[in-house]
């Protein structure tokens, strides 16, 4: 339902994390289930989510001492496959080793063919949800070419369906990929930091300066840079730049 997502400088103690609960709690008006926050540190990834208000996720993190990193990934979920639960609440881990962490905002069509495929080559599986395949296949295609960017690439080339998806690797430190068909993504633009949001509303605290992503493209996001590419691997040199005017005084 709402995504967020942050790529700031290292060591930040825990920007990734509060930026996240900003944008989520930014989000709140569009209605949801469950929320959830992941980060990149140390070579690990980790979550915390849970079911019900976003207070519920803030209590939980206030436990945690793990969360810290450069990057994080937020998520509103607002459930179509699957209970509002802890376990079926993005984001979901990809990878025979959980290597890898996704959020994902609308449906995927062809996720039952996806999922036998993948737990056939033993990807584990632990949700009901469409988006775990999603999860799993873009870490399928990271294992295959070692680079974040090319995965989500090739991924969504074997997605049908509606689709803002964002992701974090182990492998990929400091780094945040997205994609996008039928579903909205923007990037906010800061000052050795940088945003993802399904709606600017995600990061209107911290930046006022943005990209329209279109459909079928591919943004890589780090502290210092913004890659757009299309579906075909293309870089696009000129991503539409635009100021957010509207106020924000809540
Ligand atoms: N289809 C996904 C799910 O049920 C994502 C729903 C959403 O957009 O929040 O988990």
């Amino acid at each position: 339902c709402g995504i967020v997502g942050y790529a700031g400088p290292a060591p930040p103690p825990s920007r990734p994390v509060d930026v996240a609960l900003q944008g989520l709690a930014r989000l709140e008006y569009r209605g949801y289930d469950s929320a959830g926050i992941a980060v990149v540190d140390d070579g690990t990834v980790r979550l915390g989510k849970r079911a019900g208000k976003l207070q519920n996720l803030r209590e939980a993190l206030a436990e945690r001492t793990d969360m810290t990193g450069s990057v994080s990934i937020g998520h509103t979920r607002w459930a179509t496959h699957g209970s509002p639960n802890d376990t079926n609440a993005h984001p979901h881990l990809g990878g025979h080793d959980d290597e890898l962490a996704l959020v994902h905002n609308g449906i995927i069509e062809n996720f039952a063919a996806l999922r036998a495929e993948l737990e056939a080559a033993g990807y584990p599986f632990r949700s009901e949800t469409d988006s775990e395949a999603a999860a799993h296949l873009v870490a399928r295609e990271m294992e295959a070419t070692g680079d974040l960017t090319e995965a989500m690439r090739r991924a969504v080339t074997h997605l049908d369906g509606a689709f803002t998806l964002l992701a974090v690797h182990r492998d990929a430190p400091g780094t945040v990929v997205a994609a996008r068909r039928n579903s909205p993504l923007v990037v906010g633009l800061g000052d050795g930091e940088n945003f993802l949001g399904s709606d600017v509303a995600a990061f209107v605290d911290s930046t006022r300066e943005a990209l329209e992503i279109d459909h079928d493209q591919i943004v890589t996001v780090t502290a210092d840079a913004v890659r757009v590419i299309t579906a075909d691997g293309a870089e696009v040199t000129d991503p539409k730049r635009f100021t957010i005017e509207w106020d924000v005084t809540a």
